[in-house]
This record gives structure tokens, C-alpha cells and sequence, in this order.
């Protein structure tokens, strides 16, 4: 059987602020993240990698519902969308497949991490 990705994407609001860090960032301020949440696997008997319904409520029980509007320093070390990206890793990695996870910090920037 073929391996394919399905991937769906999240948003949550976050405030932070940058550890060892000189510039705008060292202050607290706000993101619109954008997350894109990447699983990867054979097409299972209903034809699907992976129900995109158990995505969502993994992810939003998981990760959503813990860092939207919340302040992100307060909940992992410099918060950085690098570090942020590796603690929804590490928050997902146990309930599913996953592939890839894609972090926007703005429409023009973004990480990536594949665990
Ligand atoms: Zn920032």
C-alpha cells in the first residue's frame, strides 16, 4: 500500500517575549500562529491515513487548548517558534503519526521539524 501525508492546519493567538535576544522581540507582544499539523502512513481498510476528525480533537486537546491565548513564556523556555515547534512535537508524537510540523510566526515566516 502507497504511504501518503494528510496534513491540516491549525491557528491559535499566543503572547511572548525572547530570552538572550536584542531587538523588537526581547518585548512582550502578541502572534497570529499558523500550524500545520503533517501525519504520514499507509491508506488503512477505510481509506484513510488518518481521519482528519481525530487530527483536530488531538491537536486542539493537546496543543490548541494550551497555548491559545496564553502566555507562551509561562509555559516553555524562550518561547521561540523553534522551541514552540519541538514542545508540540513532543505534546503530539505519542498520539500520532506524525510527519512534519510546520510553525508560521507570520505569513512569512515559518519552521519546520520533523522530530
Ligand atoms: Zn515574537
Amino acid at each position: 500500500m502507497p504511504f501518503l501525508t494528510a496534513t491540516r492546519k491549525f491557528e491559535f493567538a499566543s503572547s511572548h517575549f525572547l530570552e538572550n535576544y536584542k531587538g523588537k522581540c526581547e518585548h512582550m507582544h502578541g502572534h497570529n500562529y499558523k500550524l500545520h499539523i503533517t501525519v504520514k502512513g499507509e491508506i488503512a481498510n477505510d481509506g484513510l491515513v488518518m481521519d482528519f476528525a481525530d487530527i483536530k480533537k488531538i491537536v486542539k486537546n493537546k496543543v490548541i487548548e494550551k497555548l491559545d491565548h496564553k502566555h507562551l513564556n509561562d509555559i516553555l523556555k524562550n518561547p521561540t517558534a523553534e522551541h514552540i515547534s519541538i514542545w508540540i512535537w513532543d505534546a503530539l508524537k505519542d498520539h500520532m503519526p506524525l510527519h512534519k510540523i510546520k510553525l508560521y510566526e507570520t505569513d512569512n515566516c515559518y519552521v519546520e521539524y520533523e522530530g
